[in-house]
């Protein structure tokens, strides 16, 4: 069945296989064709790409009583798919963390750290470095951690190198912060 759903998802449109929030901001013709529900005119460009390997395949495995059904089965998964792939970041104000993302304390009081800082919001955009709906994105750090992140770059390189809490991670001097930090209890006073 992997391998089924491997064939399947290779033989798709490259815009499909690619789509993605950011993708559907720039091409206002993809909100159209890979709508919900999808137009029949894509259905039938997405059909007539799927080796009849599959629903042969399908059929062999009792999956599928003949090849006229393979819309039926397919229409679900790829609208499933499209509206997972397509949906926007959330908002930062949804994503607020009980612990600090670097150090994953739950216990100390957290604050938000803008992954892309604000003095470079408009450098950012004029640059290149990112789309707008990204440039809100925050990461929820303890105030020991969020000092540490400005510590280790500038406005500038956080910008376009750390702006997300998994880049971050990646750097070796964050993770060795990270166990060193997250072992230390801080007495509440
Ligand atoms: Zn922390
Ligand atoms: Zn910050």
């Amino acid at each position: 069945m992997q391998y089924l759903a491997t064939e399947i998802f290779t033989s798709l449109p490259a815009n499909l296989r690619i789509l993605s929030y950011s993708a559907i901001q720039n091409d206002t013709s993809l909100p159209w064709k890979y709508g919900d529900p999808l137009p029949p005119a894509t259905m039938d460009s997405i059909l007539i790409t799927i080796p009849s390997s599959v629903p042969d395949s399908l059929i062999s495995y009792a999956l599928l009583p003949d090849p006229t059904s393979l819309p039926n089965l397919l229409i679900p998964v790829l609208t499933d798919y499209i509206s997972t792939v397509t949906s926007p970041p959330p908002l930062w104000s949804t994503t607020r963390t009980t612990h600090c993302e670097i150090c994953l304390r739950d216990w100390i009081p957290l604050t938000y750290h803008h992954l892309i800082p604000k003095k470079v919001h408009a450098k950012a955009l004029k640059r290149g470095w990112h789309e707008e709906w990204r440039l809100n994105s925050v990461a929820w750090l303890c105030r020991a951690c969020h000092n540490f992140v400005h510590r280790v770059a500038g406005n500038e390189e956080l910008a376009k190198e750390w702006w997300s809490v998994e880049r971050l991670l990646e750097r070796e001097d964050v993770q060795g912060w990270a166990r060193w930090v997250g072992r230390v209890r801080w007495k509440k006073r």
